[in-house]
């Protein structure tokens, strides 16, 4: 089989077989795959044991293991797969070339690229700032090139099949629709951009669709069609900024993956606690803003031939509602609303 992400598919649920079985609801792939930003991987490729050796299957199969694991760790099954087949898919493509055939496709390629700024990012640390298949680290840094240019494509229409869906739910948003029809073509006319291989399988007894999915944009293609099919939520996370599927109900605002300004709480978590924080802080202006109001009404009913007081109770009560709602969005601290309060007493 292909090398690539193994997926169950059932029609409700993705099933990524790896040594484990992960359960994805559908969508949740792409989401969690989008999430990765490609400059992330740098530290890893970067990192590995055999990048001054000689090219060698042996240590390629090594190299390309340890980035697995590396990725594994900090990112999970989907990108640690997905980024793995694609490094060995360039990787056999350039073993196969012979030594002049490889030498001019280098040639080439380096003059292509010599203004890019994705290839001055990789090879930044490098003293020869040229693409080659010298060394192990050589040939994994054009891999990671290649893997980078095909992420940010997948990224790219990802982003605006998104931005499709909330438009057609009524937001005020422009779509390119350029990169929109590039990808839909890719479920007719191009379809050989798929990547995407079937096996039925026996597991546990059952004959269960097994596909596997060799690169980035066959990941979205595969994605987006049972999402437009099975009509799934995607929301975007109110403190992450990501997309993902709500698990339980679709007005879930916070994803369950770990914050970005705190690693050890989930945004649920991190959601959960803002939450609190501005009840309590609604809470308290609450308690002293009928403190203030019954105050007035006591003073009203003492002297009840003061009108201006009635048209203060009247203004309190107007302004009121919109400092709740500042108060509530962080936009009003206890001093403001507190100086705001004082004019009425
Ligand atoms: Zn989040």
């Amino acid at each position: 089989m292909e090398p690539g992400l193994s997926v169950q598919y059932d029609g409700r649920k993705n099933y990524v077989l790896q040594q484990e079985v992960y359960t994805y609801s559908i969508g949740a792939l792409a989401c969690e795959y989008a999430r990765l930003t490609p400059f992330a991987l740098r530290e890893i490729v970067l990192s590995c044991k055999y990048r001054k050796s000689k090219v060698t299957r042996h240590f390629i199969v090594q190299s390309l293991e340890e980035i697995r694991i590396a990725c594994m760790e900090r990112f999970g099954p989907v990108v640690s797969v997905l980024l793995v087949a694609e490094l060995f898919d360039t990787i056999r493509k350039l073993t196969e070339l012979s030594k002049t055939e490889s030498e001019r496709y280098f040639e080439d390629f380096n003059r292509e690229v010599s203004k890019d700024s994705i290839r001055d990012y990789i090879l930044s640390e490098e003293k020869c700032k040229l693409f080659s298949m010298d060394t192990v680290g050589d040939i994994f840094n054009y891999a990671y090139y290649v893997f980078s240019v095909n992420y940010l494509v997948f990224k790219a229409s990802f982003l605006e099949v998104m931005k499709a869906i909330e438009a057609e739910h009524g937001a005020d948003i422009e779509v390119d629709e350029r990169i929109l029809h590039t990808f839909f073509s890719m479920y007719g006319e191009c379809f050989e951009w798929q990547k995407i291989d079937y096996k039925v399988m026996n597991i546990d007894g059952k004959f269960a669709s097994v596909f596997t999915i060799q690169n980035s944009i066959s990941l979205l293609l595969f994605e987006i069609a049972h999402l437009i099919e099975s009509g799934t939520t995607i929301n975007k996370c109110k403190n992450c900024g990501y997309f993902f599927v709500p698990e339980n109900r679709s007005d879930t605002i916070y994803c369950s993956y770990r914050a970005p300004q705190n690693k050890e709480k989930t945004c649920q978590e991190i959601g959960a606690q803002v939450t609190r924080r501005e009840k309590e802080k609604t809470d308290f202006f609450t308690r002293e803003y009928r403190k203030a109001y019954m105050r007035l009404q006591m003073k009203i009913r003492r002297n009840p031939s003061r009108g201006d007081r009635r048209v203060m109770l009247e203004q309190m009560v107007k302004e009121a509602k919109v400092v709740r709602r500042r108060v509530k969005a962080g936009e009003m601290n206890q001093e403001e609303w507190e100086n705001w309060l004082q004019k009425f007493c």
